[in-house]
């Protein structure tokens, strides 16, 4: 009889253990999934929120594409995901804008945003040639300023993006991250311009001579223009935002992050921006 009982007893707890390992090991799921999660971002939600704490294989990721917020039939646009955002606390509290250059090539800086580390990313790069990557779904944050819910650095942030009851907000959360290939300060070397990393800039880029009035921009005397075609897309992008979102501030990275400078002086500011950016 003991035998017996205690051969039911160590399956008993065998059968436990197995139960309890099943539970914390499984991988069937183990991230919750939001009721409101559009079906088709749904994969690609639960492969980030399940392997950004221990590495995310690029090769997988890319098989997780979610669908684009833009119209294909409006925009020239490719989607290459990125795993560097979080839920918005509020999801349809989107009230911005933030415009950025990469400082290099838009595949080097969207395969970038594909690793856990530094962990930044955009919603939105537009390419020289005027189209577009789509990186973060407009209903997540993306990881583009770094003010990591403070002012230590973001204390020009306008309140409609960074106040919550007096207490500062995220603009993270408020906002959509637009970078525009660019490569910035660029530098002239051996006959042509080359950007911080030493890369050329493409043969057909215009170059802006900056007047060197503004401290901020004291890199360089050179910046790389930005084409046409990408401005007038940046102009569609933004209609179509605010259509979906209502008015919405346009800042520059540089309004609200004292010690960044883009989209520099090269960028037509008066044009696009809508808010306070002294
Ligand atoms: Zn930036």
């Amino acid at each position: 009889m003991k035998a017996k009982f205690f051969i039911r007893f160590l399956a008993g707890t065998v059968f436990l253990l197995l139960f309890t390992f099943q539970i914390v090991y499984s991988d069937e799921n183990p991230v919750r999934i939001p009721d409101d999660i559009r079906p088709e971002t749904k994969d690609y939600y639960t492969y980030c929120m399940s392997h950004r704490d221990y590495g995310i294989d690029i090769y997988e990721l890319n098989g997780h594409k979610f669908i684009s917020d833009l119209d294909e039939n409006e925009f020239q646009v490719e989607v290459k995901p990125s795993c560097n955002f979080s839920r918005r606390l509020n999801d349809t509290d989107i009230r911005g804008v933030v415009i950025h250059y990469t400082n290099g090539s838009s595949q080097s800086a969207w395969s970038w945003w594909q690793n856990q580390y530094p962990g930044t990313s955009a919603h939105y790069i537009i390419n020289r040639n005027g189209s577009i990557i789509q990186a973060v779904p407009e209903i997540y944050a993306a990881y583009h300023i770094g003010c990591y819910w403070s002012d230590e650095f973001c204390g020009n942030c306008p309140n409609e993006l960074c106040s919550n009851n007096g207490y500062f907000y995220d603009p993270e959360e408020t906002t959509i991250a637009i970078e525009l290939e660019n490569a910035g300060p660029v530098f002239p070397e051996d006959g042509r311009y080359t950007d911080i990393f030493h890369n050329p800039t493409p043969e057909d880029a215009e170059i802006f001579l900056y007047d060197g009035s503004d401290p901020l921009y004291h890199a360089s005397r050179f910046y790389e223009a930005f084409s046409e075609i990408q401005l007038t897309t940046l102009e569609k992008l933004l209609v179509d935002l605010e259509q979906r979102y209502g008015n919405l501030i346009v800042l520059g990275h540089s309004d609200i992050h004292q010690v960044s400078v883009d989209p520099g002086p090269a960028f037509p500011k008066t044009k696009f921006f809508t808010g306070n950016t002294d």
